[in-house]
Formats: structure tokens, sequence, C-alpha cells
């Protein structure tokens, strides 16, 4: 048995962080682990952020509501889960993700959440383990799934090793010179055809 395991922002919809920025106009939202790259620091930051613009869950999820999956991520989610379980590994937080999972027909997601007080803003963050999406395939690969993985960025490469066949879908430049064992996709018909082979060449072996 084989299955899918998807990345989700720069694969399936925008990356959340940038988009909410850009719609907010906070511009100091755009910070990513490029930036600051003590993922705490950065977390800590950001929800420091929303609560000074008096940001809690609900505009955050509005705004995210107003954001769109990637065009064409919807018929190839739809195409890779005729074929494939398909699972969606993020390190992203069920609570922001939440709009745009109901836009792409509500897939299976492990990611990660958040801690809302009583007045819905947002107070904490729970990080659900270590390494998360590279734990997901190793314990795929003890249900004896074959896993075929594929993500845009630095963060996915674990998984893509852990993984028996890995792809990269639009990555940067600096990932693709990193990583060359792993092919590339940039268009979503590239990213079937990379499915198709990977799933060939698990046949055979
Ligand atoms: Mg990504």
């Amino acid at each position: 048995m084989e299955m899918a395991c998807l990345d989700l922002e720069g694969v399936l919809i925008p990356e959340i962080w940038i988009n909410f920025a850009e719609r907010t106009g906070i511009d100091e939202l755009r910070a990513t682990t490029r930036d600051i790259p003590d993922y705490d620091v950065l977390m800590t930051q950001r929800l420091q952020i929303l609560r000074q613009h008096g940001l809690g869950l609900k505009d955050i999820q509005e705004v995210i509501d107003s954001m769109s999956p990637l065009a064409g991520a919807r018929e190839f989610l739809d195409w890779l889960r005729e074929r494939f379980q398909v699972v969606i590994l993020s390190d992203t937080f069920y609570e922001f993700a939440a709009p745009m999972m109901r836009q792409l027909g509500y897939p299976t997601l492990l990611c990660h959440k958040l801690g809302i007080d009583e007045n819905g803003m947002v107070e904490a963050y729970h990080l659900r383990q270590k390494d998360p999406k590279r734990e997901a395939v190793k314990a795929f690969h003890n249900l004896n799934f074959r896993v075929i993985a594929a993500g845009d960025s630095y963060n996915d490469t674990t998984m893509l090793a852990e993984a028996d066949e890995g792809i990269l879908f639009r990555p940067p430049q600096n990932v693709v010179d990193e990583f060359p064992q792993f092919p590339v996709a940039r268009s979503y018909e590239d990213f079937r055809q990379a499915f198709a082979t990977a799933s060939n060449r698990l046949l055979r072996v």
C-alpha cells in the first residue's frame, strides 16, 4: 500500500503568514524562519504582534478565509486522493488551516494546535512533537505503508529523506542545489507525473 504525504503551505495553499501580513498590512508578520531561525522566538513574536493589533482567532480566521488555495491545487489533490491514501503533514496550526481545509474538501491534516484564551485571543501554541513530518513517515512505515512525500522547502527535507520517494514542488533554488537527489515539479501537471513515476518505481522494488 502506498501513502502520499504532502506539505501544505507552498504546495496546496499560499504561505499563510506572508499572505496574512499582506492582507492586514502588518509588515512585521512577514518574518519567517529565514529571518528568525529560532522557531520559538519567531512564534512568540508573531503572537505578541497579533495581541498588539487586537487580532483574535475570529479575526485571523476571517482574513485566512479570504485566501484561496493555489490555482489548480484542489484538482490536483482530488486526483491524488483517487490514487493514494493522502495525508497532509504541516507545521501550521489547525485553527489557521481550517478555512483552507474547507476549500480543499477536508483532507486529513496532521499539524499543531493553538491555545486560545476565554476572550478568543491566541495565548500559546502547542507543537505536537519534534520533527513531526519525519515522525509521521516513520509511523506509516511501521504500519507497512510505502510513502511518497512531497514538499517545497527546507523543513520538508527530513520527511522526503525518510520517505521511499521524495518530490520537491516549486522549491527555492538553494533547496534544489542542496538536495539534488529529489526530482523537482514546477506545475501540477509535472507533479502528477512525478507521483506516477515514483509509484511505478515503488511497484518495481
Ligand atoms: Mg511548505
